[in-house]
This record gives C-alpha cells, structure tokens and sequence, in this order.
C-alpha cells in the first residue's frame, strides 16, 4: 500500500488524511487509489509489447463502475461472470469485442444478451453449456466464438476456497475430456472455436503453477493443431496474488514475461489473461471506527462499525489483511492484543485475531488492502447499509463513486401483504 504513510503522528493516503475522509463521508469507507489501479493494470500489458494481448480485468474482484470505467479507458478487456457484470461493464464504455465471460452456469438470457452485444468469447466449463450456445446462437442466426475452459488438474497451493483447477473442482472441462469436446465443438454450425482457457486458483503466490498449467494447455494446443484446430488465443486466467502480510508473489511483468516465453512457438496466437485482484487488492482501504472497546478475563475486543457484510474476506477465506490504527503507534502507549470485531450476530464476524494494539472508543482503523473482493461481497446482513466508496483521483483529490446506502435502499422492492 505505497500510498499509505504516517505523517505527523496521523495516517495519510497521499497527501489526505484518513481522519478527514471519515470525518466528511463517515465509516465505515471504502477508499480506493486510482494511480494504483492504473499502475497495476499497466504492469500486465507493459511487457508484451511484441505479442497481440488483451488484458482481462476479472470484474468480480471489484465491479464499481468507476473502476471498470477507468480500466476501459486503459484499453482494458474484461473477465465478467453473469449478465449483471455484462452490463455493468458495457454501461462503463467497454468495448463488447474485449469482453470474455466465464462461469459455469450461464443461462438462456445471459447467452442471448451476450450474442446480442457481440463479446469476443465465451469460456465454456461444460459440455452441456457448449451445446445450449450453439442451440441459442442457431437460432438468433449468430456465430458464437468459445474458447474451453481447461481443468489443467494442477495445485495452485492456495487456499482450498480458491482453488479452481483441480479435478475435484467444479471449474472448467476435465483435461482427459478437453480433445473430445473440442471435436465435438469444432462439428457445431454455430459454434466457432477461437480459444482455449484455465484459470487455477486465486492468490497465488508462486510461479510454478501457472507455468504447470501452461505447460498442460500447451501440450493440448499442440494435439488440437496436429488434428487441424487452431486457435486465435491463448488464456491464462487470473489469480496472481498480492502482498496481505509478508507473502512474495512474483510481479504481474515477471508472470506476464514467463507466459509469453511459453508461446513462442505460437508468434501469432493473442495473450490473453483475466487479473483481478492484483489489479485493485492494494488500491483500497477501509476506513472504520471503534465503537467500543471491550476487555473480559484475558480478552480484548475492539469492536469497529464494520463487519463481515462489510469485508467477508476473514470470515469467509481465513484471510489475514494488515490492520492499522490511525494514530501512529508510539513506544509508551499502553496497549493489547485485540480481537477486531464487528457489529454483526455472528461469532465468525472478526476482522483480525490477536492484533497489539493502542486504541480507544471512536479512534480510526483502517484494514489494508481492501480492494478486491471486499466491496463487491458486501450484504446488506444484519440490515446494515452497505459503505460508501470513494476514488483517490490526485495526492490531495478525491471523489465519491458510490453513495452510501440509504435506509430506504435496505428495502428497496419490498411489499407489505
Ligand atoms: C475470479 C476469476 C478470475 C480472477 O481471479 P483473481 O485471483 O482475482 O485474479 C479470473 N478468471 C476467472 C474465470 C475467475 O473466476
């Protein structure tokens, strides 16, 4: 989080200080670095300048539109996963020809929109689904361009709630079926057969998977040319990780540079991958207060205005995500090893176990790398309204992208009998 820094004693993002974003749009906030996304997306792109790729943002990882917006503007495709996403993403400027969807249950109307929109592909994750597109691309009168998504059956060595590409896993066709459904794929009259795809896992920390998967996609390229299938693309899915604590995963240029090392007996075929949270992880923050502090026996509580509705990530995944407090810690104060804990009637609702800590009622604590797969989980559990968020768009400007909910909004469609 380069963009995070004590100064004076008091937490700052650039040049503005935490206390006068919470003062101005209250907490719990989310708070974003627009430079950051930028750079991150950049990073991806910056090393292929001699292969034809497309970049992939995984919109699921962070689907406000003023995001998808700033990545459509950097030339960015997008990985969307539901016909909300679609939307979102063309109601954002993406261009529908940069637009891949994934997912394994893609209904009906979700083809037919996305046919209708013309996207450049569609991953497909099953048989069945491959013969529903064709079936509703006949009859709109349409080609639809797929791609396979591949089970490569490798260890992404990530947590098991965000492992995808094992056999076990409901992800994406098995690699012993992958040649026969291509056979199968390239014989249907509205099908066309650009692409073959596998995405692994998320936060993945180590390069050696990613280039085991390549190696087993590879090896199916190879045998799809031998029998006279050949492809336009070649995609690597997303699922780098990032920096929560102390973990090293390689760089976006570093991966970027290995996968494309791969394909160099393919000059022609397009990169394609689908990042999603190393693209906005590090960019967001969130901004909480402390409502209470609670201390019984040998515990200590600190008990913050936000909870799993607002961030799902610890109770959800185990997840550990840096916690800072606002005022800078100093030597002399007195303080504990705190269990961060939310307003929501669940014992999983802690943000963080065992953190030492100098706090009191009302100060400020802002949880680290809060931008994927933090706001875009929220619920509204507990009738709580979800945060706002705001986009740090200069050192010292910022911009409200998304108001926080109303009361009203908690039951927004509903009907007395
Ligand atoms: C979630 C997902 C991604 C993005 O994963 P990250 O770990 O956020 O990079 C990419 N592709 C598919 C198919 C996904 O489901």
């Amino acid at each position: 989080m380069d963009f995070l820094h004590y100064q004076n004693g008091h937490l700052f993002a650039n040049k503005i200080a935490i206390s006068d974003l919470a003062q101005q749009y209250g907490t719990p906030l989310y708070v974003y670095s627009a430079a950051h996304i930028t750079k991150q997306f950049l990073e991806y792109s910056q090393v292929l300048v001699n292969r034809k790729h497309l970049v992939c943002y995984a919109v699921k990882a962070n689907s406000n539109l003023a995001i998808l917006n700033l990545l459509a503007k950097l030339g960015a495709g997008f990985d969307i996963v539901s016909l909300g996403e679609l939307e979102r993403v063309l109601k954002a400027g993406a261009e529908p020809n940069k637009i891949v969807f994934s997912g394994v249950a893609k209904s009906v109307i979700e083809i037919e929109r996305a046919l209708r929109a013309g996207i450049k592909c569609f991953n497909v994750e099953s048989e069945a689904e491959l013969y529903r597109i064709n079936d509703v691309a006949k009859q709109m009168g349409k080609i639809a361009a797929i791609s396979l998504r591949i089970n490569p059956d490798v260890d992404a060595k990530t947590h098991p709630y965000i492992s995808t590409g094992l056999r076990e896993n409901k992800f994406g066709i098995s690699y012993q079926l992958a040649l026969s459904v291509y056979r199968q794929a390239v014989s249907l009259t509205n099908i066309k057969v650009v692409g073959i795809d596998c995405h692994i896992g998320s936060q993945l920390t180590e390069l050696s998977p990613f280039l085991d998967a390549a190696d087993r996609v590879l090896a199916l390229v190879a045998k799809l040319k031998a029998e006279n299938i050949h492809l336009e693309h070649i995609d690597f899915g997303g699922g780098l990780g990032v920096c929560y604590a102390d973990e090293q995963p390689p760089s976006a240029s570093l991966l970027m540079t290995e996968l494309n090392k791969k394909l160099l007996p393919y000059p022609d075929i397009e990169l394609l991958c689908e990042p999603g949270r190393s693209i906005v992880a590090n960019a967001g923050l969130l901004i909480c207060k402390v409502e209470y502090t609670k201390h019984q026996d040998d515990n200590h509580f600190a008990i913050i205005d936000a909870g799993m509705n607002d961030l799902i990530r610890p109770a959800l995944y185990q997840a550990w995500m840096r916690v800072l407090p606002e005022k800078e810690p100093q030597n002399t104060d007195e303080s504990y090893n705190y269990n961060v804990v939310g307003p929501i009637c669940e014992s999983s609702d802690v943000l963080a176990y065992q953190r030492q800590l100098s706090v009191q009622q009302d100060d400020l604590l802002v949880v680290c790398s809060a931008g994927a797969y933090g706001f875009s989980m929220a619920s509204n559990y507990n009738s709580q309204p979800r945060p706002a968020e705001v986009m740090l768009v200069a050192d010292n400007q910022h911009q409200v992208i998304r108001q926080r909910e109303s009361i009203e909004d908690l039951w927004r469609g509903e009907t007395f009998l």
